[in-house]
């Protein structure tokens, strides 16, 4: 009289088993770092070298304003000295100054627009680095759930293995050459018990003939829509 019984919680056990390999694999692929935060750490080191690039601009431009604002000063004490010269001398003089107004209202003009683009760039700079902080963070906290799920799932492996392997040497090995051929096909599932009158894996009414069969338990019984071996447990 072939055990369903046996046959079924062997099926339970495979289950198991099953679900356990499939979540380690999750957890092996969600273990690797996400794209986002890789995405976040390239775009904070971009930002982080606009700002140098930005910072090293206003320098410059500090740098040719000081030496704009001196050379009009040089310009002007020449202009404004009590040096006896001639009024073409004193009008050419004038002519400098005017022009290294303009020349010094020019590179202040481009300095100040340097200062806002090393303003904006610094601005960016640390919104892309607490972005890179804030999912390093939510990486780390995920990280150390996940590896400490993976590690307590590893710890439960070799019961359940024992279980399963205690399970196949209790069904005849006749059996078990069915049982594996028909799971792989089935989803995983090639025991359903029988709820009510109905196959509880695919939902489908069971014939009385049918089910009258089952409980003979003289041989093994097919559920006539989905083709799994059933029981009633
Ligand atoms: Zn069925």
């Amino acid at each position: 009289m072939p055990d369903i019984a046996q046959l079924a919680r062997l099926n339970e056990i495979d289950l198991a088993v099953d679900a356990l390999k499939a979540r380690l694999r999750e957890i092996a692929e969600g273990l690797r770092e996400p794209a986002a935060l890789i995405d976040a750490r390239q775009a904070a080191a971009d930002a982080e070298a606009a700002l140098q690039r930005a910072r090293a601009v206003q320098r410059d431009r500090e740098l040719a304003q000081q030496e704009a604002a001196a050379r009009l000063k040089r310009s002007e004490e020449k202009l404004y000295s009590s040096q006896a010269r001639s009024s073409r001398q004193v009008e050419s003089e004038q002519l400098d100054v005017q022009q290294l107004r303009n020349q010094l209202a020019d590179v202040e003009e481009r300095l100040l627009e340097a200062m806002l683009a090393a303003d904006a760039a610094a601005q960016q700079q640390a919104a892309s680095a607490a972005e890179l902080v804030a999912l390093t963070e939510a990486w780390q906290a995920r990280q150390a759930a996940l590896t400490r799920e993976q590690a307590e799932l590893k710890a439960q492996a070799p019961a359940l293995l024992g279980r399963q392997a205690a399970a196949r040497k209790a069904v005849a090995p006749a059996m078990l050459a069915v049982y594996d051929n028909l799971r792989p096909r089935r989803g995983g599932r090639a025991v359903a018990h029988i709820d009510g009158d109905e196959c509880s894996a695919c939902k489908v009414a069971i014939p009385p003939s049918k089910l009258a069969e089952v409980r003979d338990g003289a041989a093994l019984v097919y559920c006539g829509n989905c083709g799994r071996l059933l029981w009633e447990g």
